[in-house]
């Protein structure tokens, strides 16, 4: 049981470490030609960019499907991993872009503060001179009420 709730917690720190790390260094980087799609207007409900949560969605899939026989650390890894996209989700697609418009822009305490961080992300369209990478742990002054 506790390594049950141990390998899930793992599965969704590494993905903020993995995401910061992916999106710091290849997608602002070498992959920049995808995801410049979600810093750029572009038309339709997808864009390119989306393929990034498919990859990442399609790694907890097999890891779950590796591991339900036995429950063992893949099933739980998977598990944590979904459940960071499935936050992701709701927080960056649902409540900070508004892709569906369901929740209106939070206006005190932690979500407010990473809704600030990552409209600082967005303040360029550009590869480079970008802030703010990750998406749950960002630096402190973005919770600062005067900002
Ligand atoms: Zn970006
Ligand atoms: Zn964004």
């Amino acid at each position: 049981m506790m390594s049950a709730i141990g390998f899930t917690l793992v599965g969704f720190a590494l993905m903020e470490f993995a995401g910061w790390f992916i999106h710091k260094y290849l997608m602002h980087g070498p992959l920049w030609g995808i995801h410049k799609t979600h810093h750029q207007h572009t038309e339709g409900p997808f864009e390119w960019n989306d393929l990034f949560s498919l990859l990442f969605g399609s790694v907890a899939v097999l890891l779950i499907f590796l591991g339900v026989a036995e429950f063992d650390y893949r099933f739980w890894l998977g598990i944590g991993i979904s459940l960071y996209g499935m936050s992701y989700f709701f927080l960056h697609d649902m409540l900070i872009h508004r892709r569906v418009k369901w929740f209106k822009r939070p206006k005190k305490g932690y979500l407010a503060g990473i809704f600030k961080a990552h409209q600082a992300h967005h303040a360029t369209n550009k590869r480079d001179g970008s802030v703010s990478f990750g998406l749950f742990v960002v630096p402190k002054r973005y919770f600062k009420r005067s900002e």
